[in-house]
């Protein structure tokens, strides 16, 4: 997978906080100056940034699962670390995406941004490839995707994505 600049920044975050898996996300974002509440939200609403003054909160709905909490985290912190000085605010719901700035197409380009970024910070490459090793996953084998899915703390959906991403996948 070629690098971008959200996995590149992902990596360099990681190596400044030095966090082993699963990466306790909220914890990353305190050391970016970023505070994580969690909010009673509509469900359709992943979560949301707001930047005011340079710094950062980020709101997630309390209802919602760990791992999705998880994962809502990591991509309001991409978009806080990314995209700051594009908009000042982030709203994340499914399928809509809400942004007090520019086009639709930025719009669409942040929000890819911002889920490499998280996937990269929940699932780093270099730790999943030394995790996997010679013994590349089948992703249809469900216990064994959940099982490495929980060490991450991620979804076994986000998992799977990830595996075939970095091509760590039988077949
Ligand atoms: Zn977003």
């Amino acid at each position: 997978m070629r690098d971008t600049r959200a996995s590149l920044r992902a990596r360099d975050i990681l190596s400044r906080t030095g966090s082993g898996v699963p990466i306790d996300v909220a914890a990353v974002a305190r050391e970016c100056g970023v505070s994580v509440s969690e909010e009673e939200l509509e469900d359709s609403v992943s979560g949301f940034l707001v930047i005011r003054d340079g710094r950062g909160i980020i709101g997630v709905n309390r209802r919602h699962h760990p791992n999705r909490k998880r994962f809502t985290v990591a991509h309001e912190l991409g978009h806080y670390l990314l995209h700051g000085d594009d908009a000042s605010v982030f709203i994340d719901s499914s399928p809509v995406f809400f942004r007090d700035d520019t086009s639709s197409e930025g719009t669409r380009v942040q929000e890819i941004e911002a889920n490499t970024f998280a996937a990269e910070l929940l699932m780093p490459a270099e730790i999943l490839r030394e995790r996997v090793g010679h013994h590349l996953i089948d992703i249809h084998d469900e216990t064994s995707v959940r099982r490495l899915a929980a060490e991450f703390g991620v979804s076994a959906q986000a998992l799977a994505i990830r595996l075939t991403r970095l091509d760590l996948i039988t077949g």
